[in-house]
């Protein structure tokens, strides 16, 4: 089975920050190191233009060029990158086999699963448009672009309502816009959010569009209860409904949470020996580039453990 080509010390599934420093670490550890990375390796990143919070950049990296990199470094290392989806996995045995969308399977002793979590948006074409030019998925990410500025946020739960508290540091003014009559955010954030000068709550509304030219200018809203239309003039808007981890291919294999994300031990162990993840498929909270690189930095160096150990 080793000398097989399609058999590897350590294969990794999913190709953003966490997939690819998982195999930068894999094969510098010595590992064979394989990596399935989608169509179009390069993972969320692939959709936004400046990144300001990357280590080691002075001056904005725009985010397929980061990915370029980071795809370009591991190949050097000597990583096998395929260009296809995993989309089935069995762990029944070691060595665990995982097939390909071309119908190639694969066999690995380790498998890190670093297949990212998708971020929600509200299917509007204008918002499509705008994205990475008003329209932002990541306020973490973006805030910083618009101080002293108007934004709003979309959306009602917990990450919507610190999204909204983390802009007022910048933005003039900050509309949280909510569906529905009443906030999923927990009491305490709303009781900060309802005492903010800086942030108003309008309920009952959807937006209806986002209009500009270059960039986004306002973002037409509609209340569900009564019809009426209103445009807030904003230069930001961050859509704060939530992310679908990309755990298909896992569920019934390994523990998710009641979201969908990957149960990890805090070393990014998951319930099965010798299967890892890292990045966003297992993290609900932070969903950064340099975090996500970071466990994938650990979990390779799990898997290097794992396999020594389990000779
Ligand atoms: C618009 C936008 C802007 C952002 N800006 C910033 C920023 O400025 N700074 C920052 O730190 N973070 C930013 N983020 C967040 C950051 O992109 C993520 O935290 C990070 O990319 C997560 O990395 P990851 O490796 O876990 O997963 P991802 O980047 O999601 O990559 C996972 C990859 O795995 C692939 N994949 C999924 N399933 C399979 C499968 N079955 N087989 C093979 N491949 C598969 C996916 O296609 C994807 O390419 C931004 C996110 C978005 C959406």
């Amino acid at each position: 089975m080793s000398g097989s080509s399609n058999h590897f010390d350590l294969l990794i599934i999913g190709s953003g920050p966490a997939g690819f420093t998982a195999a930068i670490y894999g094969t510098r550890g010595g590992l064979k190191t394989g990596l399935l990375g989608g169509a179009a390796p390069g993972g969320q990143l692939l959709n936004t233009t400046e990144i300001e919070n990357f280590p080691g950049f002075e001056t904005p990296v725009n985010g397929p060029d980061l990915m370029i990199h980071m795809l370009n470094q591991a190949k050097r290392l000597g990583t096998e990158v395929f260009q296809e989806d995993a989309v089935k996995v069995d762990f029944k045995a070691s060595p665990f086999a995982v097939t390909g969308s071309s119908a190639r399977i694969y066999t690995a002793r380790a498998v890190i699963a670093a297949t990212g979590a998708r971020a929600r948006w509200l299917g509007l074409p204008s918002e499509k448009k705008y994205l990475g030019k008003g329209v932002s998925g990541c306020a973490t990410c973006d805030g910083f672009f618009y101080r002293g500025k108007e934004v709003c946020v979309v959306g009602g739960g917990d990450t919507a309502a610190e999204d909204a508290l983390f802009l007022t540091k910048f933005a003039s003014r900050v509309y949280l816009v909510h569906r529905r009559d009443q906030l999923r955010a927990n009491f305490r954030l709303q009781e900060k959010l309802k005492a903010h000068p800086k942030i108003e709550i309008i309920y009952d509304s959807t937006p209806e569009e986002m209009l500009g030219d270059a960039r986004l200018t306002s973002v037409k809203i509609k209340n569900v209860k009564t019809g009426a239309a209103r445009e807030l003039i904003v230069t930001g808007a961050f859509i704060a409904i939530g992310h679908t981890p990309e755990t298909a291919i896992f569920e019934g294999r390994l523990k998710l949470d009641e979201a969908g994300y990957i149960l990890t031990d805090g070393h990014t162990k998951t319930s099965l020996p010798g299967v890892f993840a890292a990045g966003d498929v297992m993290d609900r909270y932070y969903k950064q580039a340099v975090v996500a690189a970071g466990s994938g930095c650990m979990a390779a160096m799990e898997a290097e453990k794992y396999l020594e150990n389990s000779k």
